[in-house]
């Protein structure tokens, strides 16, 4: 059973987190969107008021991450937290053994759950992860997320809640009005990324954008739940799409298609 799970982790951590914050999103532990601005006292204004590189999401993903294995440390399941990591950190190539050797410990082998040990170990293992590696799953796990729309959609539906409720008089510089963030232009980095995921595409009516055999299609940046109903400049907000469904589009109505292109039609 144990070499199932260590090749099941083996680089695929990122796709179990992934899977984890869906879940999360959902409310499976209390820790949906709204509940984790609250518990960690999150201000969102420092994320969607302009596009930043390092998103909203990507600090969502990494408290999540971090939140799971402290509450098996808490519920004194060390082991499953260093059977959790060890893989990892092999697979990345990361060199941890001086952290058994800075306690004393000769075999990992011996330990179980009730030894104080396996705790210490599994504490240490855990901080030596958040430093090194956590970023790179993370940001891997967010890579995943970012292409997946229905998930983009529920985050950004979920972060309008808290949008909705912030005061101009707070944010005079930042805000239109209450709840409404002032229009920003989008950083090159974002339109590439952004255009790299949707493959050129208009993600409401389909149409090639690339400019390869015609130039009469301009593209757009548009917001997944547009700025006049509480959305955010967040990256995870932001969608490709033609002059014509944007324009088309105005504030009224909410709009994405989830765009998974298969390679080949059955
Ligand atoms: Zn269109």
């Amino acid at each position: 059973m144990e070499v199932i799970n260590k090749h099941m982790w083996e680089g695929n951590a990122a796709i179990q987190l992934a899977s984890q914050v869906i879940l999360e999103l959902d409310g499976l532990n209390d820790l949906n969107l709204i509940n984790w601005i609250d518990y960690y006292n999150i201000d969102v204004m420092d994320f969607c008021a302009k596009p930043n590189k390092s998103t909203l999401l990507h600090e969502y993903i990494k408290d999540i991450d971090y939140f799971h294995l402290e509450y098996l440390l808490d519920k004194h399941f060390p082991m499953t937290v260093i059977n959790n990591l060890t893989p990892i950190l092999d697979f990345f190539g990361l060199d941890y053994s001086s952290i058994g050797e800075s306690i004393g410990l000769i075999d990992i082998d011996i330990l179980d759950d009730s030894s104080d040990k396996a705790e210490e170990y599994a504490r240490l293992l855990l901080k030596f992860y958040v430093e090194n590696l956590s970023s790179v799953i993370v940001n891997e796990a967010f890579t995943i997320l970012f292409m997946n729309k229905n998930f983009l959609f529920k985050f950004n539906s979920q972060l309008s809640e808290a949008i909705r409720e912030l005061k101009v008089t707070d944010y005079p510089k930042l805000l239109k009005k209450d709840g409404v963030i002032k229009r920003v232009d989008f950083p090159s980095w974002l339109k590439k990324g952004v255009t790299y995921r949707d493959k050129g595409r208009c993600q409401l009516c389909g149409t090639d954008l690339t400019r390869i055999f015609q130039n009469d299609n301009p593209e757009n940046y548009d917001h997944i739940i547009p700025l006049e109903l509480n959305g955010s400049n967040d990256p995870t907000n932001i969608q490709l799409t033609c002059e014509k469904c944007n324009k088309g589009k105005g504030a009224r109505n909410k709009n994405y298609v989830n765009s998974f292109s298969a390679f080949w039609n059955l």
